[in-house]
């Protein structure tokens, strides 16, 4: 099962800009199958941990995400593109594999007793979880997990992680 999860994820290439390899994986959303057995797999290494509250990145990390809460009987919390969320924020700006950007969250979304697992479903360089990882310690929280569905396993993003929380990807490319 886990051969076919990793042939479904489609590799685009130049997209959205020349040189990236760009993953897609659309075709794992739609197939039922695939997407019970990720969401399975995602949830396995945390089902004991405790987890209260599973931040999803946007976009695509809404989707397993919010699955993934549900999975583990957690809370969703969406980290968004700077000015898409509605109450009041703390923000962070970091580089990715193509340009910079700055995301936010809310400043009730996460409490000190909170035990927070961070999904997205690609890392490429990791700047993206680790200025997410920035934005739970501003709440207090502390991150327990980092999860992913694809891990770009060259451009060495765990680096940029905190090297005590365990790290979790179901597909390296
Ligand atoms: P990074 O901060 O470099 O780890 O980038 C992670 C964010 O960019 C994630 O939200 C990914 O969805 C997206 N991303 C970066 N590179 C790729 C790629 N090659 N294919 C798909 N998504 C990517």
């Amino acid at each position: 099962m886990m051969e076919r999860l990793s042939r479904a994820v489609r590799t685009v290439a130049d997209f959205p800009t020349s040189g990236i390899q760009f993953k897609d994986i659309t075709p794992i959303l739609s197939d039922a199958e695939l997407l019970r057995f990720a969401v399975e797999s995602l949830a396995d290494p945390y089902r004991n941990a405790g987890i209260t509250k599973v931040i999803g990145i946007e976009a695509r990390g809404f989707i397993f995400g919010a699955m993934l809460a549900d999975e583990l009987n957690a809370g969703f919390i969406p980290v968004r593109k700077k000015g898409k969320l509605p109450y009041t924020t703390v923000e962070e700006t970091y580089s990715l594999e193509y340009g910079s950007d700055t995301i936010e969250m809310h400043t009730d979304a996460v409490h000190e007793s909170d035990r927070v697992l961070i999904h997205d479903d690609v890392i490429a360089t990791g700047g993206t979880a680790a200025a997410t990882h920035r934005l739970v310690a501003f709440g207090g929280g502390s991150v327990v997990g980092y999860s992913f569905l694809v891990e770009l396993s060259d451009l060495n993003g765990r680096a940029l992680l905190d090297h005590g929380v365990p790290v979790h990807s179901l597909l390296k490319y």
